[in-house]
């Protein structure tokens, strides 16, 4: 295998069993290589098998069937030194409340054996803006303070690869902003970035690779700048009152589709391929008297719509 790749999965699958025969498939044949020293990440609506997908790598649940590799090394066989390659964030914001952080991340890098003249625990505080509360009880710390500390805590062995699972969930947005700083930080210095995330804008800022799952299925694996394309479109609704004295003639020479429907104009066009304000000159220059407008963002839901029904 090149050496090229962090994370190797190979029809990767996980049946829950939910009691009395009801048994859910979380993840459906998943087959996928993320690329070392790239930002990845895993979109996909809420149950749509991302914390199955991290939580197996993090072997907090059993896999059904598949196969993992980490940087080459077998998942099943060598979990010892997978671990030790991979720091992981889960999604839920487990914090025992009686230590500092300080100890907390003292105590985590005994776990992993790193001997006390390599720990860099005040270092990996200020990296994630903690070091004011290095001493205080991690139950006086907002859920922010949580979050990165437990950042802090996938980190204390540094490893080559860093998983967060939906890291900006609740988080408000000057930390969202923070925390971004920072894991572009880590990944400029070589480490691989996996997040899972539903919020598509943040992906599309951050990360370089992508993949969507849907319901346990993998439906789209590309470069961000490849899945953008599947969402270029934007749609406008001019919603007029002048239906006789309109002239669309400025509009109908932009390559852009238009769709004149009585008192409504929906105009759908390519921001790639179209400036808006070219847009909008063209519908000033159509004489509409408007009464409202809006303009609705692609979401994750229309690529889905996109990519499942080609
Ligand atoms: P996501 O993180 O994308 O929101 P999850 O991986 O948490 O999705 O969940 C995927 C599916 O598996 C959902 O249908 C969820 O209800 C189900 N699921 C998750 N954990 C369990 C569990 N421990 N037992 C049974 N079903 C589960
Ligand atoms: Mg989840």
């Amino acid at each position: 295998m090149e050496n090229n790749i962090a994370i190797s999965v190979k029809n990767l699958t996980k049946v829950y069993n939910a009691g009395s025969n009801n048994e859910i498939l979380a993840l459906d044949n998943v087959t996928l290589n993320i690329s070392s020293g790239s930002i990845f990440g895993l979109l996909g609506p809420n149950g749509a098998g991302k914390s199955t997908f991290i939580n197996i790598l993090a072997d907090l649940v059993r896999k059904s069937d598949g196969s993992i590799k980490v940087l080459n090394t077998d998942h099943a066989s060598n979990l010892k030194k997978v671990k030790s390659l991979m720091g992981i964030v889960p999604q839920e914001l487990n914090i025992d409340p009686f230590f500092t952080p300080f100890e907390l991340l003292e105590i985590h890098a005994g776990l992993y054996g790193v001997p006390k003249k390599d720990r860099k625990t005040m270092e990996i505080l200020e990296m994630l803006a903690l070091e004011d509360k290095a001493h205080v009880y991690a139950r006086t710390l907002s859920g922010g303070m949580r979050r990165r500390l437990l950042i802090a805590k996938a980190m204390v062995h540094d490893p080559a690869i860093l998983i967060l699972d939906e890291p900006t969930a609740g988080v408000d947005v000057e930390l969202r902003t923070n925390l971004w700083k920072n894991i572009e930080k880590l990944n400029s210095k070589g480490k691989t970035i996996i997040i899972t995330t539903h919020y598509l804008h943040e992906a599309e800022e951050l990360c370089n690779e992508i993949a969507i799952i849907d319901e346990g299925k993998l439906i789209a694996h590309d470069s961000t700048s490849k899945i953008k394309s599947f969402i270029d479109n934007r749609e406008i609704k001019i919603v007029y009152n002048n239906k006789d004295t309109i002239d669309l003639s400025s509009l109908k020479n932009l390559n852009i589709d238009l769709n004149p429907n009585g008192k409504t104009l929906e105009i759908n066009y390519k921001p790639s391929e179209i400036k808006f304000n070219d847009l909008l000159k063209a519908i000033n220059e159509s004489n509409i008297d408007i009464e409202d407008i809006s303009i609705k963002e692609t979401r994750l839901e229309d690529v889905f719509l996109k990519l499942t029904q080609s």
